[in-house]
C-alpha cells in the first residue's frame, strides 16, 4: 500500500536528471559567436553549430603542421610562423573552422617571435582556459566554435587592453582587405 502510492514520485524523481541531461547536450551542440558582418567588422551574436570532427578527420584537413598545434596542442617554433610579418590589413580567421578570431587592427610588434594581438576579433569568438602544464600557469586561448587551441593570453600587453594574444601561425588563415570585402559583399547577398 505504502509502497504503490511511493512509486510514481520515485519514478518521477529518477526522470528529472534524464530529462536535464538531454536539454543540457542540444545547447551545447551551438555556440553564442560573432560572424563577420557585410562590412568586415563584428556582426551581432548568433548562435552557431559547434565543429565537431574525429581525430582523423582533424589530420586530413589540417595537415601534420596545424594538426600537431591546433588538435594537439603542439606550438610551434618562435620566429618560424608565416604570419609573423605579417602587417597586410585585414583578418585572422581560425585554420580549423573559418571562424573570424582576430583583426590586423590589432596586431602588433612583441619580439616574441609569435605573431600577438592585444584584442580578438570578438571576445565570444575566443574561449580562455586554465593551463597548468610545463610548469607555469598560463591562460590557454581556444576558439570558440571548433575548440582548436590557438596560443595563450597574457597581461603584458600594450594599450588598450594591456593584454598579448600570443598565436600560432598555423593556427590562423589570413585574407586580406579585398578578400574581406568579397566575402562581406557575399554575406550582404545571402
Ligand atoms: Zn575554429
Amino acid at each position: 500500500m505504502f509502497s504503490r502510492h511511493l512509486l510514481p514520485a520515485v519514478l518521477l524523481f529518477s526522470m528529472i536528471p534524464l530529462m536535464s541531461a538531454q536539454t543540457n547536450s542540444s545547447a551545447a551542440d551551438t555556440v553564442a559567436v560573432r560572424l563577420m558582418g557585410p562590412d568586415g567588422k563584428p556582426g551581432p551574436v548568433v548562435e552557431s553549430p559547434r565543429v565537431v570532427k574525429t581525430d582523423a578527420e582533424w589530420e586530413k584537413q589540417l595537415g601534420p603542421a596545424a594538426y600537431r598545434v591546433l588538435r594537439a596542442k603542439g606550438t610551434e617554433a618562435p620566429f618560424c610562423g608565416n604570419l609573423l610579418d605579417n602587417h597586410k590589413t585585414g583578418v585572422y580567421f581560425c585554420a580549423g573552422c573559418d571562424l573570424p578570431l582576430f583583426s590586423s587592427g590589432s596586431k602588433f610588434h612583441s619580439g616574441t617571435g609569435w605573431p600577438s594581438f592585444y584584442e580578438p576579433f570578438a571576445k565570444e569568438n575566443i574561449t580562455e582556459i586554465r593551463d597548468s602544464s610545463h610548469g607555469m600557469i598560463r591562460t590557454e586561448i581556444l576558439c570558440t566554435r571548433c575548440g582548436g587551441h590557438l596560443g595563450h593570453v597574457f597581461e603584458d600587453g600594450p594599450p588598450p587592453t594591456g593584454l598579448r594574444y600570443c598565436l600560432n601561425s598555423v593556427s590562423l588563415i589570413f585574407r586580406d582587405e579585398a578578400e574581406v570585402k568579397k566575402m562581406g559583399a557575399e554575406t550582404a547577398r545571402q
